[in-house]
């Protein structure tokens, strides 16, 4: 049995990378940015103003009021490209350049017009009301680099400086593939001793953030079937995630199919709990995980090992999941000789503390509880955790 970290490095050992693409803007979202993001031009490009009315020189308004003589009109794509003298100011509106030879705009609701002169009634700062030329950054700086996870947040950015098209690592093309005489696709009412596919389902869910996904027909417990089954779709993915029949009973065939078509095992049991049975496979370009079939037990390995790898072969700067400490409110027995990982629910309490909440959980097959999981609590090999204690989390 190897510790989660051993099965993390002998994945990252086996991960080939993905070529790059060109995406329209609209649909690089999700993806893996595989080029660096610059700026093409100073941000503001031009002084600014940040509201509607009045640009001055600030030591013309030091005593107020102070009349000024409207000299001209700066509005939102047409400015006002002359240079302002003493005694004068111009009209100015939100998002128009300001004029040379003024340092400050009063706001129009501290000003009084009148027969083309203007009464400012508060003195101004230098830059009040102005955003100068390049302050968000300069022209041909690196904002984004390659790596990194396009957010909607970074859509804005991408769109200002003009990148219509962004070049993105490939997505892989991920192939699930449920197994199990007595699982049923989920528009059958299930028969005596059969259940509906949950995890086909849920595994698609989680694999197209970052993959193309098919679901594969549900595979019966047949040992010639399935390696028929796993040689024929490899062909077409790069990641193939087989669920069910990974453990040692007479009727769990995934090792032993993967065995005799030759694919390459890299690990069939880690210290984990729940997922001990998990297998790390390859044949040709395909990477292979065999995930025991228990629903809660295919999202934990997912999000552990699967997630990572495909994030991976889109050289993903941060393929992991994001880590955190939280306060337990319950104590957590440990399990003897694996790592726990298991799903809770995270609130605060009234100090403010980050708090796990334990799910009313009985086990690996309680997809019920699971849907309500927002991390999962590390939970040491042999070490029970105390009630108070903070222990380490990962975000789902
Ligand atoms: P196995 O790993 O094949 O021994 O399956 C472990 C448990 O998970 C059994 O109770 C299965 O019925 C259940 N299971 C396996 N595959 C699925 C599936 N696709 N959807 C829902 N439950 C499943
Ligand atoms: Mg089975």
């Amino acid at each position: 049995m190897i510790s989660i970290t051993e099965a993390k490095k002998l994945v990252e050992k086996e991960i080939f990378e993905l070529k790059s693409e060109t995406v329209k803007l609209r649909h690089c979202q999700g993806r893996i940015l595989a080029q660096t993001i610059c700026s093409d031009m100073d941000m503001p490009p031009f002084d600014r103003s940040q509201m509607d009315g009045f640009a001055v020189k600030s030591e013309d308004v030091a005593k107020t009021p102070a009349k000024l003589k409207i000299v001209g009109e700066s509005i939102a794509g047409k400015g006002w490209h002359e240079t302002l003298s003493s005694g004068k100011a111009v009209r100015i509106m939100t998002g128009a350049p300001v004029p040379k030879g003024a340092d400050s705009v009063q706001i129009v609701e501290l000003t009084l017009e009148e027969n083309g002169f203007i009464d400012i009634l508060k003195p101004t700062r230098i830059a009040q009301n102005i955003v100068s030329k390049g302050t968000e950054i300069k022209e041909n700086e690196p904002i984004f680099e390659p790596g990194e996870l396009i957010s909607d947040k970074m859509i804005a950015t991408l769109a200002a400086f003009g990148y219509t098209e962004i070049l993105v690592a490939r997505k892989p093309r991920v192939a699930i593939l449920a197994t199990g005489s007595e699982i049923v696709d989920i528009e059958k009412t299930p028969s005596r001793d059969q259940i509906r596919n949950s995890n086909s389902w849920m595994l698609e869910a989680f694999a197209k953030k970052y993959a193309n996904v098919e679901i594969l027909p549900i595979a019966v417990d047949d040992l010639v079937g399935l390696k028929n089954t796993i040689s024929e779709s490899i062909a077409n993915c790069d990641c193939l995630i087989i669920s069910g029949g990974v453990s040692v009973g007479n009727y769990d065939f995934t090792k032993p199919a993967l065995r005799e078509i030759g694919a390459e095992i890299f690990f069939e049991t880690v210290s984990l709990k729940p997922g001990k049975p998990t297998v790390f496979a390859k044949l040709e370009n395909t990477l292979i995980f065999g995930l025991p079939g228990n629903p809660v037990s295919v999202a934990v390995t997912f999000y552990v090992f699967v997630q990572e790898a495909l994030l991976m072969m889109q050289k993903a700067k941060h393929p992991e999941l994001k880590s955190g400490f939280a306060k337990l409110t319950n104590p957590i027995k440990a399990t003897k000789e694996r790592d726990g990982l298991l799903p809770v629910s995270l609130e605060t309490n009234k100090n403010g503390e980050l708090t796990v909440e334990t799910l009313r959980f009985s086990g690996s097959s309680n997809f019920i509880a699971f849907s309500r999981a927002d991390a999962l609590v590390f939970v040491p090999r042999d070490k029970n955790l105390e009630e108070g204690e903070i222990a380490e989390i990962y975000l789902l």
